[in-house]
């Protein structure tokens, strides 16, 4: 196999959402399981971590950037956005607050800073192990997905539910690499 620093193709990915909706676990799990050809670079910086996986014979090279909480990501949005390929929105099924956050806030600074109108936006309902204290529905978040032009699923950190599904988002990004 290749050595870590070569590949075919890079892709940028943004985790975006509230503080605590499950981010950083989510960019842990996706980046430690096991898939394709899971080979793990040094992190790098606290916020980012880097992927290789192969797609139809293409080496893959995703760097994905976690905002870290809001406050932080607010003065660095441009930048942040600058040359996205995929952005990940996560918000916790049992916070009510962080889901009507992502229409108020987030999407509107997507909007306003996201200049690659091909970007593969995925919305993420995070926590589900926590069923009982469940305050978003599975049907309000495909419904936000819908209009807002997302890729669904509800997933768990903790359990690892729905966690390789992520990867879908990159596999259909992809389809660029010929
Ligand atoms: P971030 O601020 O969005 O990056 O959120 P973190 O990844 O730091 O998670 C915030 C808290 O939620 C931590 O205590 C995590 O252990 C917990 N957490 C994250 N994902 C899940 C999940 O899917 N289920 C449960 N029960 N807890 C989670």
């Amino acid at each position: 196999s290749s050595p870590a620093s070569s590949y075919d193709c890079s892709f940028k990915i943004l985790l975006i959402g509230d503080s605590a909706v499950g981010k950083s676990s989510l960019l842990v799990s996706f980046v430690s399981a096991s898939h394709i050809d899971d080979e793990i670079a040094p992190t790098i910086g606290v916020d980012f971590k880097i992927k290789f996986l192969t797609v139809n014979g293409k080496k893959l090279k995703l760097t994905i950037w976690d905002t870290a909480g809001q406050e932080r990501f607010r003065g660095i949005t441009s930048s942040y956005y600058r040359g996205a390929h995929g952005i990940i929105l996560v918000y916790d099924v049992t916070k009510r607050e962080s889901f009507t956050n992502l229409a108020d806030v987030w999407a509107k600074e997507i909007e306003l800073h996201s200049t690659n109108k091909e970007c593969i936006k995925m919305l993420v309902g995070n926590k589900v192990d926590k069923n009982e204290e469940r305050m978003v529905t599975r049907e309000e978040g495909l419904a936000f997905a819908q209009e807002s032009g997302c890729l669904f699923l509800e997933s768990s950190a903790k359990t690892r539910e729905n966690i390789l599904e992520v990867p879908s988002l990159l596999e259909e990004g992809s389809s660029v690499v010929k």
